[in-house]
């Protein structure tokens, strides 16, 4: 029985298609609710501080009299709350993975202003 079972299994893995994909030779395409990375469309932001108020992982921290906005990425679950609590609608999730990372410092993406500036 669990010989006819084995068996089966590797007939489905040897003729199947394939579970996995070429990456990034060939690229899935993203569902419509995906949640990819958070983004900031900075032009919108008010600095109010609501989405560092109510990050449940502690991954933003926002200044208002400097204007700055910044997401630690190794933090950030993609919860979705700071994009649910935005008075503004200037945060999403981005239908784009967070880019990996070859330095711990590289996790740190600070906006001031309309700077943004991508620790490496
Ligand atoms: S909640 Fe929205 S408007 Fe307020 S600081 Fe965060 S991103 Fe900016
Ligand atoms: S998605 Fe969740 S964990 Fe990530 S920054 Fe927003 S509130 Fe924090």
């Amino acid at each position: 029985m669990a010989i006819n079972v084995i068996g089966k299994t590797v007939m489905r893995s040897l003729f199947g298609k394939p579970a996995t994909a070429m990456y990034p030779i060939i690229k899935n395409e993203f569902y419509p609710r995906t949640r990819g990375r958070i983004e900031l469309n900075v032009a919108d932001c008010i600095f109010c501080g609501m989405c560092d108020k109510r990050c449940p992982a502690d991954a933003i921290s926002v200044s208002r009299p400097d204007k700055r906005w910044e997401i630690d990425r190794t933090r950030c679950i993609v919860c979705n709350f700071c994009v649910e609590v935005c008075p503004k609608n200037c945060l999403n999730t981005g239908k784009q993975y967070a880019e990996p990372m070859t330095d711990y410092t590289q996790r740190l993406v600070t906006i001031t202003g309309e700077t943004v500036q991508e620790n490496a």
